[in-house]
C-alpha cells in the first residue's frame, strides 16, 4: 500500500515542539549564578569553538545578555544552533567541574540559547562594527554553506577578506537548515544565522553546483583562495535485495523532507524499520512516532554497548517508544504489488575477528511497511576528485587536511567540516571552518593571528564528539517530557 499521512496538523505541532524549553530570565540569572567562573575553565577546552564560557556567563549573571551574546557570536558564529545541537553532555556540560562534584553541571547550552535568542528576538546585531573598514583586497571563495563554510566565511570576513560561498541548494546552512531533528531546532534558526553572516559583508549564491554551474578553474582564476566544506554524501547502500521498493529511504532525505514539507503531508509507514544505530537513526525513529508511526524499530547488528548513538539520544528514542532488535541484520526487503510488506532479517553474533557476522538459519520476518536506512553517509570521493584531481583523500574517503590550518596538498584550498572529518558535530565544522580562515589568512597575509581555538582537552580524553562515547543519561535533558500522539 502506497504511505499516508497518518496525523492531524495539531497533533504534529505537539509532537514537534521542542523538546529543550528555553530558560526564563529569572531561571538564567538562578542558572548563571551558580558558575564557579573557573580559572583555566575545562568547559571552554572542551568547545571546539574555544567559547569563553564563564566569560558569557558572567555577563547573564550580572544583567547583560546582549554582552553573552557577543562573547558566544564573536567566537562561534552559529552559536545558537550550537546551543539547541550541540552534544553538550559530552562536550562543555561533561567537563564542567561540577559534575565532578555530583552536582548538575551548569547547563551552559540552555544559558547560550538565553543570550543567542535574546539578541535574536530583539533584533540586536552584536557583530555589527567587527568587520574592518579597511578590506584586505584579498578574495576568497567558499563552496559548500553549510556550518562549516558558514564558520570560515564569517572569520574571513572578519579578518577584512571579501568572501563568496557557492552552495547548491536554494537556502544556505547545510544540513543545519535540512537535516537536524525538527523538534531539537527549527530552520528558521539556522536561517536567522545565516543572515548573520550576511550581515558581516559575506555574499552567499544560492543554487550553484561547483563543478557544475560554475569550474573550479573560474573560481582559481576570480579567487586567491578556495575554501571546501561540501560535507557527506547520500546515505550508504545496504546491497540486500528489495532495496529499490519506494518505501525503502535514505534516513537523511526523509528527516530533510519534514523540514522541506508541511508535517501534515508526510506519508508515513504504520510499522517502521530503522537500519543503523547512530544519532541519524534516533533522529528518523523518534520522527517517525512522531509523525504517527504504530510501531518503530532500530535494527542493529551489534549490542546496545556498541551503538554510536548518544546515551542522552537513545534514551530519548526509548522514551518515545522506539523499539531496538540488537544483534539482527537486513538480509531482504519482502514487497508486493511493488510496495514494501516486511522485512528479512537474521541473527548476527561477534565472530572470532570481532566483526558482526550472521548465524545461519536464524532468519525471521518483520512486518513492516517503511525502511529508514541510517547506515552511514558516503564519502564523497567522487565529487573530490572531480573537483581537484590533485587532492589527497585519506584511506577514509575523507580530505587530507593540516588539523591546524585546514590547508591541503594544494597549496591555495583548504577544507572542513565532514568532507575532512568523516562526520561529527555541527561545532566541529564551525570550528574547523574557523582554523581554515586562519590558516587563509596566513596564507595570504603571512601574518598569523592568535589561534583562536583551544584544543579539546576532553575530545582526546574521552574521544570527540561523535566517537560512540555512551554517557548515562541526564536529567536535565530529558526534563521536558515528550509530547505523545
Ligand atoms: C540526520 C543528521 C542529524 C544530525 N544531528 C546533529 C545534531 O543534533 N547535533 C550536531 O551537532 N550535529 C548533528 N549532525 C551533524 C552535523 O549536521 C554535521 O556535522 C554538520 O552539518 C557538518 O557541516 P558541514 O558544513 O561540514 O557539512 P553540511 O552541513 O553537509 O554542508 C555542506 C554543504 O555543502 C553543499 N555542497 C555540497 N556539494 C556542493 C557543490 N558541489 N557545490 C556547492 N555546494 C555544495 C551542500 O549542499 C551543503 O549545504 C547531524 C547530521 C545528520 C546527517
Ligand atoms: S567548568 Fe562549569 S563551573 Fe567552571 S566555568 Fe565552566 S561552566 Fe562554570
Amino acid at each position: 500500500m502506497p504511505l499516508q499521512p497518518l496525523l492531524s496538523a495539531d497533533a504534529l505541532a505537539a509532537n514537534f515542539s521542542e523538546i529543550k524549553p528555553p530558560l526564563r530570565p529569572q531561571e538564567a540569572s538562578v542558572e548563571a549564578n551558580r558558575c564557579l567562573y573557573c580559572f583555566d575553565a575545562p568547559c571552554i577546552m572542551a568547545c571546539p569553538t574555544g567559547i569563553d564560557i564563564p566569560a558569557f556567563i558572567k555577563k547573564i549573571a550580572s544583567g547583560n545578555p546582549a554582552a553573552a551574546a557577543k562573547t558566544i557570536l564573536t567566537a562561534n558564529i552559529l552559536g545558537a544552533s550550537c546551543a539547541r545541537v550541540c552534544p553538550t553532555a559530552v562536550l562543555c556540560e561533561g567537563a564542567c567541574v561540577l559534575d565532578d562534584r555530583d552536582e548538575q553541571p551548569i547547563q551552559i547550552g540552555r544559558l547560550q540559547r538565553f543570550a543567542t535568542d535574546y539578541v535574536e528576538q530583539k533584533k540586536i546585531n552584536v557583530l555589527a562594527g567587527t568587520v574592518p573598514a579597511k578590506k584586505s583586497g584579498r578574495k576568497i571563495a567558499v563552496i559548500g554553506a553549510g556550518p562549516a563554510g558558514l564558520g570560515c566565511a564569517a572569520e574571513l570576513a572578519r579578518l577584512g577578506h571579501a568572501v563568496t560561498i557557492f552552495e547548491k541548494k536554494p537556502q544556505a546552512g547545510g544540513l543545519n537548515t535540512y537535516g537536524i531533528a525538527y523538534y531539537k531546532m527549527k530552520p528558521e534558526v539556522s536561517l536567522a544565522e545565516v543572515e548573520l553572516v550576511k550581515s558581516l559583508g559575506v555574499e552567499i549564491r544560492c543554487d550553484v553546483t561547483v563543478g557544475e554551474d560554475i569550474g573550479v578553474g573560474q573560481l582559481e582564476k576570480e579567487f586567491d583562495a578556495i575554501f571546501l566544506g561540501v560535507g557527506l554524501g547520500a546515505a550508504t547502500r545496504l546491497r540486500i535485495p528489495g532495496e529499490d521498493l519506494p518505501e525503502v529511504r535514505d534516513a537523511l532525505d526523509f528527516i530533510t523532507e519534514l523540514h522541506t514539507q508541511p508535517h501534515s503531508k508526510i506519508a508515513i509507514g504504520r510499522r517502521v524499520a530503522v537500519i543503523g544505530a547512530g544519532n541519524t537513526a534516533i533522529d528518523a525513529v523518534t520522527q517517525s512516532i512522531r509523525l504517527g508511526a504504530e510501531s518503530a524499530v532500530i535494527v542493529y547488528r551489534r549490542n546496545e554497548a556498541n551503538m554510536s548513538a548518544y546515551g542522552f539520544e537513545y534514551e530519548l528514542a526509548k522514551m518515545d517508544g522506539a523499539q531496538f532488535l540488537f544483534h539482527a541484520a537486513p538480509v531482504e526487503v519482502l514487497g508486493a504489488q511493488g510496495h514494501v510488506t516486511g522485512l528479512k532479517l537474521v541473527q548476527t553474533r561477534v565472530g572470532a575477528n570481532g566483526r558482526a557476522e550472521m548465524v545461519p538459519g536464524t532468519e525471521w520476518l518483520e512486518p513492516v511497511d517503511l525502511v529508514l536506512k541510517a547506515v552511514g553517509q558516503e564519502k564523497q570521493v567522487d565529487l573530490l576528485k572531480r573537483l581537484f584531481p590533485n587532492l589527497n583523500v585519506d584511506a577514509r574517503g575523507v580530505v587530507a587536511a593540516d588539523p591546524l590550518t585546514g590547508q591541503t596538498n594544494v597549496p591555495h584550498l583548504f577544507s572542513g567540516g565532514d568532507s575532512s572529518n568523516g562526520g561529527r558535530e555541527v561545532v566541529n565544522a564551525v570550528g574547523e571552518g574557523k582554523k581554515a580562515a586562519f590558516g587563509i589568512h596566513a596564507f595570504l597575509t603571512k601574518e598569523t593571528v592568535p589561534p583562536p581555538i583551544q584544543p579539546s582537552r576532553l575530545g582526546a580524553k574521552q574521544g570527540a564528539a561523535g566517537s560512540g562515547l555512551l554517557k548515562p543519561i541526564r536529567a536535565h535533558e530529558l526534563e521536558a517530557a515528550l509530547v505523545k500522539k
